[in-house]
């Protein structure tokens, strides 16, 4: 049994106030490997109390000590990616390609965010006025399952690099994950207090954060409905807030698409992180006119998706991250059925061969109209919907016709640019799926407010003063 027993306040592993002990799940097994002790509000208090403490110096520290203390972070992380690599298969399931990244990527988006800090310049001109970036204050900083140790660093180095001290609550389902990152950073050194990690849960380490009035700045990544609570708590005190929210992102197939090409992207889009990522193309935008020919080859496409133990090398999906997860997925599909969509591939229960754990069959639907329930709401697993468009004017119509608009994929030929600039999303993607980190990073509508990534995402931790005479 893993016993995860302290948290990090002001430089050091702490034993938290909070008693509550929460299981951790291998999502492949169905068991429990460990346990975490949460803690509770007096400890966020604690957190939030050091870091403003912390905030006057770390706020007045020049560029080079940030970069320096980044840097720093990102060699200790790094020399941490066989530990990760373990525990995001463990704890969350992630299969063999998927896991790599997962555990490569928190080093990464620290590297990122050392480029985009370089490139900022906090004293700018605007006519006769000074124009200098302030940072906002303590930042509070929400993390959710699917990513924990990545947004973690991420969310955590744009917060340092802008000058904010930071109370980070990760979520309690990756409380191995968390633990790991949580060592690196303490030995990169940095002051006391600059930056604090209480894992706990969101109806107290979360609430108290996002309603203190000592925290200046809420950067959250998790479902649109927790983001909602956090946009009201965090209204009394004027939060500056970062919402990175759900999606049901739309792939336009468009008639001149070459299907070699718009196929496997297609499904790699819909089936990324096991259907569990918020950018999903979950909803597949297909002409008429193709429709049997495109259904054929998405058809063939899903049926050889792997999915099962994420230990094997060719699984490409592995378990839900937890029962409720799989139980709401499982819903979904039912629904999708009981509204008169058709099943192609998949459907409800355990793929073959798989009897504990929380697996799911990779699930295509067609005769799916933009209406229904599976084409409106985000299921956060491997189901993916074929939806048909009588035009190009009726395609972008359906692809816009959602409460969200976080990510978007145009696959075609000489018409897609034009289709991507009508697409409401925060993100497009044309005949590609490669991400770029230098560009801002959010949703339209209900998937979010702000950006991160790249130099918007710094600036989202800082205010600009205008001096003049
Ligand atoms: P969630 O909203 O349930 O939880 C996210 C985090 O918020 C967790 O740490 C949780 O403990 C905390 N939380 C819960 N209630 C809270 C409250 N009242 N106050 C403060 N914090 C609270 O989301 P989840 O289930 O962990 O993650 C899945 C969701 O995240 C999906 O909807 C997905 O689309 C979204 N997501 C979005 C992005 C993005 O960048 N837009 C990326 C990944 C995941």
């Amino acid at each position: 049994m893993r016993n995860i027993e302290q948290i990090y306040i002001n430089g050091e592993f702490v034993t938290p106030h909070g008693s509550e002990r929460f299981d951790l799940w291998n999502p492949a097994t169905a068991r429990v490997f460990g346990q975490v002790r949460l803690a509770d509000s007096q400890d966020a208090e604690r957190a939030i109390a050091a870091a403003k403490a912390a905030f006057p110096a770390w706020a007045n520290t020049p560029k080079a000590t940030r970069i320096a203390a980044l840097q720093r972070m990102y060699a200790a992380v790094a020399a941490r990616q066989d530990a990760l690599l373990e525990a995001v298969i463990e704890e969350y399931g992630a299969p063999a390609a998927r896991s790599a990244w997962m555990a490569r990527y928190p080093a990464e988006v620290i590297a990122q965010a050392i480029e985009a800090l370089e490139a900022i310049d906090f004293t700018t001109r605007a006519g006769a006025a000074t124009v200098q970036l302030m940072p906002l204050g303590v930042a509070g900083l929400i993390t959710p399952w699917n990513s924990d140790a990545g947004f973690i660093c991420g969310k955590l180095a744009a917060a340092l690099a802008a000058g904010c001290t930071a109370v980070i609550k990760p979520s309690e389902m990756s409380a191995w994950q968390t633990q790991i990152v949580t060592e690196a950073l303490h030995e990169a050194g940095l002051p006391p207090g600059v930056f604090n990690i209480v894992t706990g849960r969101g109806d107290t380490v979360g609430d108290t954060i996002s309603r203190h009035p000592d925290v200046a700045k809420i950067s959250f990544t998790g479902s649109t409905q927790t983001g909602k609570a956090i946009l009201r708590n965090a209204a009394d005190s004027f939060k500056r807030v970062t919402l990175e929210l759900g999606g049901k992102s739309p792939t336009l197939i468009l008639e001149d698409a070459d299907l070699a090409q718009a196929i496997p992207l297609a499904v790699q889009a819909g089936f990324m992180n096991s259907g569990q990522a918020c950018v999903a193309g979950t909803r597949i935008l297909v002409p008429a006119s193709r429709k049997a020919e495109i259904e054929s080859a998405l058809a063939q496409a899903v049926a050889a998706v792997k999915s099962g133990d994420p230990r094997h090398p060719d699984t490409e999906i592995g378990p839900m991250v937890s029962e409720k997860q799989w139980l709401r997925v499982q819903g979904y599909i039912r629904k999708g059925i009981d509204e008169g969509a058709r099943v192609l591939v998949g459907g409800e229960g355990r793929p073959e061969g798989t009897e504990k754990g929380w697996f799911v069959r990779p699930t295509l639907f067609s005769d799916v109209h933009n209406q229904m329930t599976i084409a409106q709401e985000e299921i956060f697993g491997p189901v993916l919907c074929i939806i048909p468009y009588r035009d190009e004017a009726e395609a972008i119509a359906i692809a816009n016709d959602t409460h969200y608009g976080l990510s978007a994929m145009v696959l075609g030929g000489a018409r897609a640019g034009s289709v991507a600039q009508q697409i409401e999303a925060g993100r497009v993607l044309v005949n590609t799926l490669t991400h770029e980190p230098k560009a801002p990073f959010g949703g339209f509508k209900h998937s979010g407010v702000g950006r991160e990534m790249g130099t918007w995402g710094i600036r989202a931790y800082m205010e600009p003063k205008s001096i003049l005479g």
